[in-house]
């Protein structure tokens, strides 16, 4: 495979997070009109944005975020870190992208929930006229707050179903609040029929993967830890889960140390669907072309694979069956 080429190639995108993959120049411009001062050294800059690499795991890795979320305090900053994600989409033909974020860190000067998401979803609108990128946002509720709070995201993501809010998901720390914590929140989620997407086995035990199914999710964020407990594999299948894999994330988080120990080959070998995503463009700094890259240098990838992996990325999206079928027919007719 060839880079210019995979960059050309249509994609699709389903776990990208709004707060952690806005480019460190469009950064500048949303903190400038706030008074709130950045290194001008864009080296330094990117040094305060980029996850190190002795990170040591997915809580220390969430710190690379605050120096973003203080600058996503206003309506204008929401709608450009919106839009930039759908620029970067464009530059490398992703043709549907769902993008995540979680209302409740975006507050801190007073900014009320729905205006938030109206932002937000403003900005995808625009970038979707302007660069001709599909999207939907996804609603994060944060794993370490009160369930009552998270609770309110569950109602906003049902009342702004049909304004381009796809569906709900939980991020944050796993370790401390695994899924079987919000039972009755993520019934909710099921008894309001909003699609759902949970971070699971991220840096928790396999079985949290198998919990995050039980409790109705369509699809898990990384998943990575259910490797080590084979007897889910079924389950996975049964229920058609799509995982949702980052890997240039999955080994800075430390879910992973190593190659050899990353499942990609035997979730496919065990035909667990998974598809390719970026997590956190400037956190991670990568791109979805680079994490296929990735995944030839290792796997041999080939574009009969790229192609399948965005096939199952259209199954998995929270979209109508006529704009999986308009994606499936660009994907057949252009790989
Ligand atoms: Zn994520």
């Amino acid at each position: 495979m060839n880079r210019e080429q995979v960059k050309k190639l249509p994609k699709v995108e389903l776990h990208c997070h709004l707060d952690g993959s806005i480019r460190p120049e469009t950064l500048r411009k949303i903190a400038e009109p706030q008074g709130i001062s950045l290194p001008e050294d864009p080296e330094q800059l990117k040094n305060l944005l980029v996850a190190p690499d002795d990170c040591q795991n997915l809580n220390d890795y969430l710190k690379r975020f605050d120096l973003v979320l203080s600058c996503l305090q206003t309506e204008d900053a929401l709608k450009t870190a919106a839009i930039d994600i759908i620029s970067q989409a464009a530059e490398e033909n992703i043709r549907y992208i769902e993008v995540r974020f979680a209302p409740s860190f975006h507050t801190e000067k007073g900014l009320s929930l729905p205006k938030i998401i109206t932002a937000v979803l403003a900005g995808l609108e625009y970038g979707q006229q302007q660069f001709g990128v599909k999207s939907n946002a996804l609603l994060c509720g944060m794993r370490h707050e009160d369930l009552a709070d998270i609770e309110k995201i569950v109602h906003l993501a049902e009342e702004f179903k049909t304004a381009g809010v796809a569906g709900f998901d939980l991020a944050g720390n796993e370790i401390d609040f695994p899924p079987y914590t919000f039972e009755e929140t993520l019934g909710l989620v099921n008894q309001l029929n909003i699609p759902l997407t949970l971070h699971a086995g991220e840096c928790g035990c396999g079985k949290n993967v198998a919990d995050a199914v039980h409790l109705g999710a369509k699809r898990i964020g990384h998943g990575i830890a259910v490797k080590n407990t084979p007897e889910y594999f079924s389950l996975l299948k049964e229920q058609d889960v799509l995982i949702e894999m980052c890997p240039t994330s999955n080994f800075q988080t430390k879910t992973v140390t190593k190659l050899a120990d990353y499942p990609f080959k035997t979730f496919l070998d065990a035909g667990i669907k998974v598809c390719i995503n970026t997590d956190n463009r400037t956190v991670s700094d990568t791109t979805l072309t680079d994490e296929y890259m990735k995944l030839h240098e290792w796997y041999d990838l080939t574009y009969a694979d790229m192609e399948q992996l965005n096939h199952n990325a259209v199954n998995g999206a929270f979209l109508s069956d006529r704009e999986k079928e308009l994606l499936h027919a660009l994907l057949v007719s252009s790989y």
